[in-house]
């Protein structure tokens, strides 16, 4: 597996028949691994970038406290036969000093863009750039990131990227709770009632519902909505924020 941290030494890769990519912010876990796994069936060259992008952070605690592992990361990288672990240097990713962004106007200003300014602008501008310096052919997202996944796959679209954006399904702890970096910060008891919030969106009669039931365990809720034929949730224990959605 190649290391590579430069622009430059990215575009002196050789040409490739395909390019599977697989962005991250690291903290890897068997939900990212199943991308990569999908990534290295389907095509010649998989690449996985690992950036903890500041400019999704609305919150700089939270940004302060990402858990980053990054020798384990390259570690089970490795294992997959991943081909380029790519970890861009901040200053070259942002060389314009965040001038230039890329915005969307209805889907990112619901859900988790509405209590979470800038998180899609952040999102949708560190992609569009990654996708610039990889050019892959084909990008893998979670659907654990739902609304993640949808706008990626509309920016794609809109500017005609070229890019096929493919979405993993979510992959689950036993107890059914959707694997997340931020899982590793819950304390023993909040990691205890973690797994109601996949079961309640799961099995409540509807939204309210559902919001009534995490609020008595002692989620604070954020949201819980259906849009689309998707229940979409996000709800803090203590001070970590836990997303998921599933099919209605
Ligand atoms: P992150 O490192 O959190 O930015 O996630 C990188 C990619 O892995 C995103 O496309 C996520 O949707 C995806 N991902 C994270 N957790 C899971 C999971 N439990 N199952 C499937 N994909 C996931």
């Amino acid at each position: 597996m190649k290391i590579v941290k430069s622009v430059a030494e990215l575009r002196a890769l050789p040409e490739s028949r395909s390019v599977g990519f697989v962005p991250t912010m690291g903290a890897l876990h068997d939900g990212h691994l199943s991308l990569v796994r999908k990534a290295r069936a389907e095509n010649e060259r998989v690449v996985v970038s690992i950036f903890v992008n500041p400019a999704q952070f609305n919150d700089p605690e939270d940004l302060r406290r990402y858990p980053r592992p990054i020798e384990k990361d390259l570690a089970m990288l490795a294992r997959e036969n991943t081909d380029v672990a790519f970890l861009p240097i901040h200053d070259e990713i942002y060389g314009d000093r965040f001038r230039f962004e890329v915005r969307e106007k209805e889907f990112t200003k619901m859900l988790c863009g509405a209590t979470r300014p800038g998180h899609f602008e952040g999102v949708l501008t560190v992609v569009m750039k990654l996708f610039c310096l990889v050019r892959p052919t084909r990008a893998y997202f979670g659907e654990k990131d739902f609304q993640q996944l949808s706008l990626i796959r509309d920016m794609a679209k809109s500017f005609f990227l070229g890019v096929d954006v493919i979405g993993v399904p979510t992959v689950r702890e036993a107890d059914g709770l959707a694997m997340s970096s931020r899982n590793l910060l819950l304390k023993s008891e909040e990691r205890e009632i973690a797994p109601r919030l996949y079961q309640i969106i799961k099995t409540a009669a509807d939204a309210g519902v559902a919001r009534r039931e995490l609020s008595t365990l002692g989620f604070r809720v954020d949201y819980v909505e259906d849009v689309a034929g998707r229940r979409f949730a996000a709800a803090f224990l203590g001070s970590v924020r836990l997303i998921d959605n599933v099919e209605l």
